[in-house]
Parts: C-alpha cells; sequence; structure tokens
C-alpha cells in the first residue's frame, strides 16, 4: 500500500471534507522551497507550507540548534522553572519588538496565542472591577479555531456551526483604500454602544481572507481611537511575523504600538509548534497583586518548550543574517515586476504587494465562495505543475519561502500565468 492509500484508513485531515476531496499527497522529503512525494515527484513550496517556513525545509542551522538543545534539555515545566532558552527569546524578542513590549508568554499555536491575548484583555478590566465584556475585529478576519479566536473570526466557513456559543464579538469593516472613514466610524459607533474590552486585527494584510491589504495609516488611526476610550489593541501578526511584510513585524510600518502581540508560524522557522504573546508592562500590572485570583490561570503543558525555544532563536538569527534582508528585497522586486506585468491582463480583477506576499484576484462568471469550483480547479492545476499554491476562492496568493530562488519563482509565476487563461 502506497502512504496515500494507508492515510485514507485512519487520518482526518484538516479543513477537509474527506467524502468529496482529493487523497492527500504524502510528502517524503523538503529541502529548500521544495518538496517531494513519496513517487519522488517536485513541488515547489509557494506558500511556505501555511506561512510557517521562511528559511526553507530541512534547515540545518536550525536543524543543529534543536539537536544540541534536545541533547542539553529538552523540556522542563514552565510552572516554577525557567530556563536559558525562554530568557534568550525574551531578550531577543525585546531587542526586535515595538519598543511598548515588556512581558511575553509562552504557547504552542497561533489560536492559543491568540486566545490567550482574548482572556487577557477581558480579565484585564475584570480584575481592575470594570465591566468591559465585548472583542472587536474586523470582518473576515482570521485568528485561528480555539473558541475565542474562532468567536473574532468572521470566515462563517469556520464558525457557522457554532453561532450563539461566543463570547460577544461586534465587527467593523476593514479600511481598504476608500473604506478608511466607514471603519473609523464604525469603531467610534461600536465602542460607544458595547462595554468594549479589546480590539483585535491583523496588521495590514488579512491572511486567511484572501491576503487583503490596508494601509499603516488608517490602523494608526483605528488603534488611536482605541487608546482614546481605553480598549486595550491586539495585532495578530501570526502570519505577518517575522519578515513577511518586508519589516520585521507589519507593525513597525504602523506609527502607534498595540498593547498586545500575538506571534506564531515562522516564529520557529517552521519546525517546532510555539507561540508567544506579548503585552505592555501597563497589561502585565493589572494581574499583579497580592490576590492570587487576579493572577492569568492559563498555561498549556508544553509552555516555553526550550527545544521550540533554541528553534525560535535560531530562526531569528537566520532572519537577522544581512542574506535574508536581501533574499526578502529580491522576492518583493520579483512580485513588484510580476504584478505591473499581470494587472492589465483582461481576466485579472487586481493584484497586490507588500513584502514577500504577493496577491491576485481573478475574474469569474460566478460569486466564488472560499472553497467553490474555481478554486479546487486553480488548486489542481498548480498541483499538476508542481506548484503547492491554496487559492482562497477566485484569489492566488503567494507567500514563498524567503531562499526561493528566482527561477522557481519564475515557474511560480508562469504556472500562475497559465492557470489564470485556463480557467
Ligand atoms: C494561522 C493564523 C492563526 C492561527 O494559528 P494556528 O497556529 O493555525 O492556530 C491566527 N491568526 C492568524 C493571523 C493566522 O494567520
Amino acid at each position: 500500500m502506497t502512504l496515500q492509500e494507508k492515510d485514507s484508513q485512519y487520518l482526518w485531515h484538516p479543513y477537509t471534507q474527506h467524502k468529496t476531496s482529493q487523497t492527500p499527497i504524502a510528502i517524503s522529503r523538503g529541502e529548500g522551497a521544495l518538496l517531494w512525494d513519496e513517487n519522488n515527484k517536485e513541488y515547489i513550496d509557494a506558500i511556505a507550507s501555511w506561512w510557517v517556513n521562511p528559511f526553507g525545509h530541512s534547515n540545518k542551522f536550525i536543524a543543529d540548534a534543536i539537536y544540541k538543545q534536545l541533547t542539553t534539555l529538552e523540556h522542563v515545566l514552565f510552572g516554577g522553572f525557567t530556563h536559558e532558552p525562554a530568557i534568550k527569546v525574551a531578550e531577543k524578542l525585546m531587542e526586535i519588538l515595538p519598543k511598548n513590549q515588556q512581558k511575553i508568554f509562552f504557547s504552542d499555536n497561533g489560536s492559543t496565542a491568540v486566545e490567550v491575548a482574548i482572556k487577557v484583555a477581558l480579565q484585564y478590566f475584570f480584575n481592575k472591577g470594570e465591566k468591559r465584556t465585548t472583542i472587536i475585529a474586523f470582518e473576515n478576519a482570521f485568528h485561528g479555531d480555539t473558541f475565542a479566536a474562532m468567536a473574532a473570526s468572521g470566515i462563517s466557513f469556520y464558525t457557522q456551526a457554532f453561532q450563539g456559543m461566543f463570547i460577544d464579538v461586534v465587527r467593523i469593516p476593514v479600511p481598504v483604500k476608500g473604506q478608511e472613514q466607514v471603519s473609523f466610524e464604525a469603531l467610534e459607533n461600536v465602542i460607544q454602544r458595547n462595554n468594549c474590552a479589546g480590539f483585535i486585527f491583523e496588521p495590514l494584510v488579512q491572511g486567511a481572507a484572501g491576503m487583503v491589504m490596508y494601509e499603516p495609516e488608517a490602523l494608526a488611526k483605528l488603534i488611536e481611537i482605541c487608546k482614546e476610550n481605553k480598549v486595550l489593541t491586539i495585532a495578530d501578526e501570526v502570519m505577518t511575523g517575522f519578515g513577511k511584510t518586508g519589516k520585521t513585524f507589519a507593525m513597525d510600518y504602523v506609527d502607534a504600538d498595540p498593547d498586545m502581540i500575538c506571534l506564531s508560524k515562522a516564529l520557529t522557522g517552521g519546525t517546532i509548534p510555539m507561540a508567544i504573546t506579548t503585552f505592555t508592562q501597563k497589561v502585565f500590572d493589572a494581574f499583579y497583586d497580592d490576590d492570587i485570583n487576579k493572577a492569568l490561570f492559563h498555561g498549556h503543558t508544553f509552555t516555553a518548550n526550550p527545544t521550540g525555544c533554541a528553534a525560535a532563536l535560531a530562526s531569528i538569527d537566520l532572519l537577522q543574517t544581512d542574506e535574508m534582508q536581501t533574499n526578502i528585497e529580491r522576492i518583493n522586486k520579483n512580485h513588484l515586476e510580476f504584478q505591473k506585468k499581470i494587472e492589465s491582463h483582461p481576466k485579472v480583477i487586481t493584484a497586490r504587494t507588500l513584502g514577500v506576499i504577493f496577491a491576485v484576484e481573478i475574474k469569474s462568471d460566478s460569486e466564488e465562495s472560499y472553497y467553490g469550483s474555481m478554486r479546487t480547479k486553480l488548486y489542481n492545476f498548480f498541483i499538476e505543475n508542481g506548484v503547492v499554491l491554496r487559492p482562497v476562492g477566485n484569489i492566488v496568493y503567494i507567500l514563498p519561502p524567503y531562499i526561493m530562488t528566482n527561477e522557481q519563482l519564475q515557474k511560480v509565476y508562469k504556472t500562475i500565468e497559465e492557470a489564470i487563461e485556463m480557467v
């Protein structure tokens, strides 16, 4: 039996309707931007395996750091204990995060990083004896699949079975070009009508919505409105963090600092699941008290796993090399050229680029749903041609590992052009 055949016997895959979807492709190895399946067919990983892998598959530098940590101290509980890898990650993040971030809290994945931020926003006001229980989020936001993160998410595919069981979330429009004022006014209204604790957003790029982009000035204004009304702000940088937007964090473009930041995905270079939520001193201080009940009673068994920390340190080291910064600029330049070339195509609605993120919206006769027929056609075409891309409806996006070569990039562009002709 092939791996593909054995898989269907036991495995339940994420976001998959097993009755109608094709059998998953069994990948047996990866190197750089390439993956090979069990039949040795080669694929270019043009989405960095769900945006986690900036430095290439089977990266030796990170692997060595992980091995060294595994054979020194693989894990120790973080309740009542601490260790150097966690402290070093904290020190490193203090160097690169917006200056107002002072405390870091570890968990295991993007959803838990968000879950922690939302719980902290709610308990912050509980600890102060103030009734504020509403969370503000963008339309079409994606913040993860655990309950509070899912409540904040606005893509109905992921949440419709659970309507009516969520914490209070009120949505405002994304301030895309021309809609800024509508978004500002919606935020003012929501804050006036509800007891708002926090505002969570994907800064500058909404990933799962299809790389929807908006300007830093608009986000700065929204954060300012929250500050005036003492609403805590949460930047979900799970996707945008660690270089994707061309700067270390998307918030580096924004002239306003959030109260909390969520990190995961590229944090460990796509090796070990880990996440971090960071906070200002002001947020931490609301939990600092003689009363034990004011503490944050949240934790995960693998909190601050030393091996994960070692992977994160090695990843951030790689990100900071001149070579990687040059790679990010190189990919951005290529994207911009491709954007120029493709945006006037009669079948293209728009194309957009920020950092290493590129997206193109393809014209379609019918309303395209998230997992609709055009999406399936496009996805299959890409896979046949050895390129891993997961379109969102009629939107095709590229989010490559930073080490992808120009030749590989050109093949990805060419395959997208052919796909546009095909649909
Ligand atoms: C992927 C993602 C999450 C959820 O992360 P998981 O590790 O999949 O739980 C949260 N927020 C954003 C912006 C994401 O892109």
